[in-house]
C-alpha cells in the first residue's frame, strides 16, 4: 500500500480526538509530501540536522514535533523551529530550552518524556522525579516554555499486559498533574503515547496523540 493509502486507513481507525503525528525520521521528502498531500500536517523527526534540512525543503505549514533525544549542544539550533519538543527528558534540558527560548524571544511548547519502559530507552524523567518537579512547582520558574503534557514509550515486548501497564502508569502521571489544575499550566493537555505496534492499546489507555512511523511510511531505511 502507498503512504497515502496507509495514512487514510489509519485515520479511519483512529478516533477523531486523537492526533496522529506522522514520524518521518529517515524517510525521504517525497514520501513526506505524499502524506502532506492527503492533508497530514503533523510530522515527527528525531535528529536535529535531518529535521532542519527537511524543514527547509518542505511546506511551511507543517507542524514539526521533535521526538528524539535532544543533546544540550543542539538546543539553540532548534529553538523557534518546532511546534512541540516532545522529548524533554531532564530538568537540565528543560532549563536550557527555556533560557534559549527567552534569548530568541519565542515561547517553546514541550512535553516531558517519562521513563517507564524496561530498557527501551535510557532517557526520560522517572515517575518520582516528575511528581517531585510538579509538587515543588518548579515549572513556575519557566519564562518562555510551556509544558503541554507528557510523552512516553511502552516496553518493546509482545506482552500486551506489560504494554498496557506501562501506558497506564503514563496516564496516571498525566492525570495526577492535570487534575491539580496548577495555575500557569493551562495548556497541559497532551498525552503522547502509542507507536505503530501499540497505538490501539495506548488509545484505550487514554492517549490523545500517537506517533506513527512504519505503519505509514513502511520500514525505515537506516
Ligand atoms: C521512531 C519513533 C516512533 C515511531 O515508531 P514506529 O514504530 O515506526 O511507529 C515513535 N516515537 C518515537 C519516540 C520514535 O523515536
Amino acid at each position: 500500500m502507498s503512504v497515502a493509502e496507509n495514512i487514510k486507513k489509519l485515520r479511519d481507525l483512529v478516533p477523531k480526538n486523537v492526533d496522529i503525528v506522522a514520524v518521518s525520521k529517515f524517510q525521504p521528502t517525497y514520501k513526506i509530501l505524499e502524506a502532506y498531500n492527503t492533508g497530514q500536517r503533523l510530522f515527527g523527526e528525531s535528529r536535529v540536522q535531518e529535521f532542519l534540512q527537511k524543514k527547509k525543503e518542505l511546506p511551511s505549514d507543517i507542524q514539526w514535533h521533535f521526538i528524539g533525544h535532544l543533546q544540550t549542544n543542539k538546543v539553540k539550533q532548534i529553538i523557534g523551529e518546532t511546534s512541540v519538543i516532545e522529548s524533554v527528558d531532564s530538568e537540565k534540558l528543560l532549563e536550557l530550552i527555556d533560557k534559549e527560548s527567552q534569548k530568541a524571544g519565542v515561547i517553546t511548547k514541550v512535553l516531558l518524556q517519562i521513563h517507564v519502559a524496561n530498557e527501551e530507552t535510557k532517557f526520560g524523567f522517572y515517575p518520582e522525579e516528575i511528581k517531585d518537579y510538579f509538587q515543588k512547582h518548579k515549572f513556575e520558574n519557566l519564562k518562555s516554555t510551556k509544558i503541554c503534557g507528557i510523552m512516553g514509550m511502552a516496553t518493546n515486548t509482545d506482552n500486551k499486559e506489560k504494554i498496557r501497564e506501562d501506558f497506564s502508569i503514563l496516564r496516571s502521571i498525566y492525570l495526577s498533574v492535570k487534575n491539580e489544575r496548577y495555575i500557569g499550566l493551562n495548556d497541559f493537555n497532551i498525552l503522547s503515547m502509542g507507536m505503530s505496534g501499540d497505538w490501539e492499546i495506548a488509545i484505550e489507555e487514554g492517549s490523545n496523540s500517537i506517533r506513527i512511523g512504519s505503519s505509514i511510511f513502511g520500514e525505515r531505511a537506516y
